[in-house]
């Protein structure tokens, strides 16, 4: 960050690709974040009675938009993290899924709907519907500039919020491109931005909003839940993770390893859902390790358009890669793939930007060693020999986080699934939970609370709203202090209803 000669604070994103500064964005400071959060607390009666129908429409819009300038949006993308220029595309094109599934669905799902009574009820009719909280803040992180956010976003849209967007300092020019696109398709900015490093996002939590969705570290995760626990504002936390694969005896082992592969090592494995872990049946395992070896030795890291994986975006990653790296090896693990030379000592470009780290993959690697137990961010992956699926799925389960997974087996897919402790697990695939909106999107643990996507990212932003209407006058009213025989009825009632021998009368 810099002073400007008039000394309000600039933010300057520089690229991991070339190292030039690629964009200045205002600081947003405390005052103008609240101004900000007022202004979207105006608007919010406004949006919110344009009915789903209404904001249908504009969300609608906003997609088009979005779909017909998804080169230059992924141009920009490219430019702030250093990703290769197609992966955008297939992140913006991910995040238009959800955005037209928010849209189409919000009806069903939040709309007013009735529920069932009971006997002794059977006076009231009840309905359910959700209404909008009213102003969503939205923290972004700077992996998936575009659909990580909205996921938030546009959930929150749809559910009837106005919201106000911080996204990453490293992309705030992709948080910018995202609300100027949706002011072309809108009568007012039901999205708002507001640029700044973790201060702003700080301000943000303590501005007055109705709900802070958060997505970034689970070490940022507890400082946003300490700042809205001030004001009892609600969070929902979508932090990091270790996610890892298994490989059954009688799985497909070529396509496990390759998607083993792309799940450690595509945007450099900067993924929260990335693979970061593999523990393969000991009957299939030298198998594993040569396919995915032999797989990953292909791949090269550059900041040229051809190579498949960028730099690494946040200064300061490569060290924490290279040390987990260097303390595996140290430590008893063997590199198959790439080593401590994969991960250079020095940044091309100043501040530590623009490291190009090559793929590494490791087997052996203690258990207790850091590359084992915290988040990598980077492209290495371990890969482990476990002597059954029990053994596998307790590897799995054993760290602090538990956000997503992935099994591949033949057999006993659904079954392994359902005994791993993570909010998603994708089966004979890898992160395929992304690319069906219906599905919630979330973990557990050291991996956060509260989802989005599907119809649950819907309700996250929205507070249910029941209500009892009687539909006629009870012969007996037990909602009265006048009720000597109401009291009577209700004995009754009660044991025929739920006492273990209704035929006594008592
Ligand atoms: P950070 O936690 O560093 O930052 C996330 C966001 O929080 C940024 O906008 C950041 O601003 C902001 N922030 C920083 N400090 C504060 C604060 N005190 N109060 C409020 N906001 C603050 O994460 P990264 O951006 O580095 O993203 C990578 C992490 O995100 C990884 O751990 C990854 O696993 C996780 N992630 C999780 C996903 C999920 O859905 N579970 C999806 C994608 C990523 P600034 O950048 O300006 O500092």
């Amino acid at each position: 960050m810099e002073q400007t000669a008039r000394s309000s604070r600039v933010l300057t994103v520089t690229s991991p690709l070339t190292g030039e500064v690629v964009g200045t964005h205002p600081v947003y400071a405390k005052e103008q974040v609240r101004a900000t959060v007022a202004s979207a607390r105006e608007l919010a009666p406004w949006w919110a009675d344009l009915g789903f129908s209404g904001r249908r429409a504009v969300l609608d819009r906003w997609r088009h938009d979005i779909a017909d300038r998804v080169e230059e949006l992924a141009d920009l993308v490219r430019r702030e993290t250093g990703k290769p220029h197609g992966d955008a595309v297939l992140e913006i094109g991910l995040a238009l899924e959800h955005l037209a599934w928010a849209a189409r669905n919000a009806p069903r799902v939040l709309g007013r709907r009735r529920v069932r009574g009971t006997l002794l009820a059977a006076h009231l009719a009840g309905t359910v519907e959700y209404h909008p909280l009213g102003v969503v803040g939205v923290i972004g992180p700077w992996n998936y500039p575009v659909f990580t956010p909205l996921g938030s976003i546009g959930y929150a849209l749809a559910a009837g919020n106005t919201v106000v967007f911080k996204p990453s300092e490293l992309t705030p020019g992709t948080g910018r491109w995202l609300a100027e696109s949706f002011a072309r398709v809108a009568d007012h900015p039901a999205l708002q931005v507001v640029t700044g490093a973790g201060d702003t996002g700080a301000a943000l939590c303590r501005a007055g909003v109705d709900k802070v969705a958060f997505t970034g570290s689970t070490a940022t995760g507890k400082k946003v839940m300490a700042g809205c626990a001030e004001t009892l504002t609600p969070v929902t936390i979508e932090a990091g993770g270790k996610d890892a694969l298994i490989v059954d005896e009688d799985a497909d082992v070529p396509a496990a390893a390759r998607a083993a592969v792309w799940g450690a090592m595509s945007n450099a494995g900067q993924t929260c859902i990335g693979i970061e872990r593999v523990f393969a049946h000991t009957a299939v395992y030298d198998e594993v390790v040569a396919e995915v070896a032999r797989a990953a030795a292909e791949l090269r890291a550059g900041a040229d358009g051809a190579a498949d994986l960028g730099p690494i975006t946040l200064p300061g990653q490569t060290s924490i890669i290279g040390d987990q790296v260097g303390e595996a090896l140290a430590s008893g693990a063997r590199a198959v793939v790439g080593g401590e030379r994969s991960v250079p000592e020095r940044s091309p470009f100043a501040d530590g930007v623009g490291s190009v780290v090559q793929p590494v993959v490791l087997v052996d690697s203690p258990r207790r060693a850091t590359v084992q137990t915290e988040e990598t961010f980077g492209p290495v992956l371990t890969i482990d020999r476990v002597e059954d699926m029990d053994e596998a799925v307790a590897r799995t389960n054993a760290t602090a986080y538990g956000l997503g997974s992935a099994v591949f087996s033949r057999r006993r897919g659904m079954e392994l699934a359902a005994r791993l402790r993570t909010g998603m697990t994708a089966v004979n695939n890898v992160t395929g939970f992304t690319g069906i909106p219906a599905l919630p999107f979330g973990g557990v643990d050291g991996s956060g609370f509260g989802r989005i996507h599907g119809a649950d990212g819907l309700r996250e932003f929205c507070y249910a709203k029941s209500i009892a209407r009687q539909r006629f006058t009870p012969p007996v009213e037990l909602t009265a202090f006048d009720r000597e025989r109401a009291d009577a009825v209700f004995r009754r009632a009660i044991r025929v209803v739920h006492g273990s021998r209704p035929w006594r009368r008592g």
